[in-house]
């Protein structure tokens, strides 16, 4: 399968200028390397996406929201609507992140309506899945996943589960430097691709990408994404560094 390396640049870029800097140096850094086996996702501020899309999209790089409104427009103040987004040439948007359920209540019911809605207005959810330290200490992960999976994903066809993408995000790694072992990334790898199995076809569950996200640097991309054999990963404080988030995509890219 394709990989597909995600940065999730979060409420940064505070300045036109910082922007472009950020766009200059990644498209200089991004003529250096090919990737001939990956997607290359960026999902900035929503402020920011019309001019991401005009600058690296004919580069080769996807871009995609940080966040939906699970409705497609109307007066929702302050909010975006999945249409905007395609309309505004978005190919993404990740859904569930574990900083949206734990500041914004993002519940597994919520992640699903906006999973939906993303669906249907032609976007690819990037769903993030994960369990906190003391649910993993008090060895409820298994259980964790198997809800975020089955509640987020109630009522999605198979015939649409092809355009899902899944985040495997220990809620304890995201931004915090720690990260699980190659073994226990691929227990729950192995975890979610049972239930995907469960709910939609056996083909269609090996054709959805499971990644990894949480603290991934080049010095662990090896250990978190390629021998766990994850499709890809979701990069977080990393992908504000172009430099640093393409040796990532390089070494996962490469890794085939
Ligand atoms: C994230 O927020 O999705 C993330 C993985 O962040 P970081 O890489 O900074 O841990």
């Amino acid at each position: 399968m394709e990989k597909y390396i995600i940065g999730n640049l979060k409420m940064n870029l505070l300045t036109q200028a910082e922007r472009n800097h950020y766009l200059s140096s990644f498209s200089s850094e991004l003529k250096k390397s090919k990737f001939p086996n990956s997607k290359i996702v960026l999902c900035p501020p929503c402020l920011h996406m019309e001019k991401f899309v005009g600058i690296l999209q004919g580069a080769g790089v996807e871009i995609g929201a940080q966040n939906i409104f699970p409705e497609e427009r109307g007066s929702f103040t302050g909010e975006i609507s999945p249409l905007m987004v395609k309309n505004f040439g978005g190919k993404y948007t990740i859904v569930g992140h574990s900083e949206r359920r734990r500041y914004f209540d993002e519940t597994n019911a919520v992640a699903n309506e906006k999973i939906k809605l993303a669906l249907g207005s032609g976007l690819r959810p990037i769903y993030c899945i994960g369990e906190t330290e003391d649910e993993r200490r008090r060895d409820l992960t298994f259980d964790v996943i198997a809800g975020q999976l089955e509640e987020g994903l109630a009522g999605i066809a198979n015939t649409q589960a092809d355009k899902l993408v899944i985040a495997y995000e220990p809620i304890w790694a995201v931004g915090t430097d720690a990260v699980p072992t190659s073994d226990e990334v691929m227990e729950v790898k192995i975890l979610i691709r049972k239930i995907l199995s469960e709910l939609y076809s056996p083909e269609m569950a090996e054709r959805i990408p499971i990644l990894y996200g949480g603290s991934v640097k080049s010095r662990t991309a090896l250990e978190v994404c390629v021998e766990p054999g994850m499709d890809g990963v979701l990069v977080g404080r990393e992908s504000l560094i172009p430099i640093e988030f393409l040796k990532i995509a390089n070494i996962i890219d490469k890794a085939q």
